[in-house]
């Protein structure tokens, strides 16, 4: 018998795999040609050739006891002196390898940072629409997530609502920029105002509060879109970053936290992360993975791929009437639906074969999430069924 805990998240956890069964079965009977996925975020790109040529490369180089056996938690010194230089020549900052900590992706990452910076019933926040699985992570530390209501139409983040969800309550803020699920890059503006907030906060209630900057899509970014490096913009950042995305590796489960040496308890933080990665069965990050990233840190996949899919796709839907901010970074798009009914949409468009995500999994209902790192194939096979779709709700 499993525990009620778990009972309850996995209900929560349902809607997200129904999905993998549906689009599998839909496949098999209809042809996997004829079905138009965009429910997942997992990138159609494979992995650059450097990440196989540096992985055989490590492989072959690095003595076999060393490269497999128990390290220290944060992860191998030389990987993260690679990213820490790779990070002060793009950044300007000069960390060392303490600022450093490798870890099993964001995902992984942010985990580990919750359990080091939240005691039972304080708060995370975060903006909607926000990475539906915050909330889980917020769980897993006995704290609950609180969603600061979604700024439509641009989707910035507002930060008079922000002041006003803060509580003595709030240890952390989770915010995930370029955003997952609008493609919105929230501006240096808004990340100023949101700085500026929080340091009034944390100034009221006389404790830290960590901004916790989820970045797995940080070099994903289209038409010249900049991407603010938070640190500059305030003192407590924890920099939450994947190789995910930017070299398609999210199977392989790497990535990094990054902090400077002034964000407060500074010391305590990095000790109690290494401590939180092995007691949440994580050990360390995986070895090969953390010496090929880190030669690889500065390698991307092809974004010019996502980019065609993101003009087409984008540019197909606003004229058959659908209503989306233009995504500028990520592989998503958040397009409105014409009904306020956002689950009752995302079940018309399987109708046409068309697999999405509804918005209230974000936080944001009445909105859908496009994920488009697709083949192009599946966005041309789609258009016909958006199109209908639109027509069937402006006839109604
Ligand atoms: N954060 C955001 C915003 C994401 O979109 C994802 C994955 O899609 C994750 C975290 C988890 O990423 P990782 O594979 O690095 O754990």
């Amino acid at each position: 018998m499993i525990s009620d805990r778990m009972s309850k998240l996995l209900e929560r956890s349902a809607a997200m795999s129904s999905m993998y069964t549906e689009s599998a079965r839909m496949k098999e009977q209809y042809g996997a040609e004829n079905v138009y996925d965009f429910g997942m975020g997992n990138p159609n790109l494979a992995a650059p050739d450097i990440i196989r040529e540096t992985s055989i490369k490590v492989l072959n180089e690095t003595d076999p006891w060393y490269l497999h056996h128990y390290m220290p938690n944060n992860g191998f010194i030389e990987a993260r002196e690679k990213i820490a230089a790779s990070l002060n020549r793009r950044f300007g900052e000069s960390f060392g390898v303490d600022n450093i900590m490798m870890c099993t992706g964001a995902a992984g990452g942010i985990n580990c940072l919750l359990k080091v910076l939240m005691d039972p019933g304080q708060e995370v926040l975060t903006f909607a629409p926000y990475f539906g699985e915050y909330d889980r992570y917020a769980d897993n530390v006995n704290c609950t997530l609180t969603a600061v209501p979604p700024n439509i139409p641009t989707f910035q983040p507002d930060p008079a609502e922000l002041a006003k969800c803060v509580t003595e309550k709030t240890r952390a803020v989770l915010i995930d920029n370029p955003n997952n699920p609008t493609g919105v890059v929230y501006s240096a503006e808004t990340i100023k105002a949101i700085a500026d907030v929080l340091a009034e906060k944390e100034k009221e209630f006389g404790h830290a509060i960590y901004l916790i900057s989820d970045e797995p899509y940080r070099e994903l970014v289209y038409d010249g879109a900049v991407v603010p490096w938070i640190p500059d913009f305030y003192k407590n950042t924890i920099v939450a970053y994947s190789f995910s995305k930017s070299l398609s590796l999210p199977g392989d489960r790497i990535g990094y936290l990054a902090l400077r040496d002034d964000v407060e308890d500074f010391e305590n933080i990095i000790a109690a992360v290494a401590v939180a990665t092995r007691i949440t069965g994580f050990i360390n990050a995986p070895g090969l993975q953390q010496l090929v990233c880190a030669e690889c840190c500065e390698e991307m996949v092809d974004i010019s791929f996502y980019d065609r899919n993101r003009e087409r796709l984008y540019n197909a839907l606003i004229e058959y009437g659908y209503e989306c901010a233009k995504p500028e970074g990520a592989f998503y798009m958040f397009v409105k639906t014409p009904i306020a009914d956002d689950k009752a949409f995302v079940n018309k468009a399987k109708e046409y074969r068309i697999l999405l995500t509804p918005g209230s999994g974000f936080g944001c209902a009445g909105y859908v999430r496009v994920s488009y790192c697709v083949s192009p194939e599946t966005i041309e096979g789609s258009l016909p069924g958006f199109k209908a779709l639109a027509e069937f709700y402006k006839k109604k």
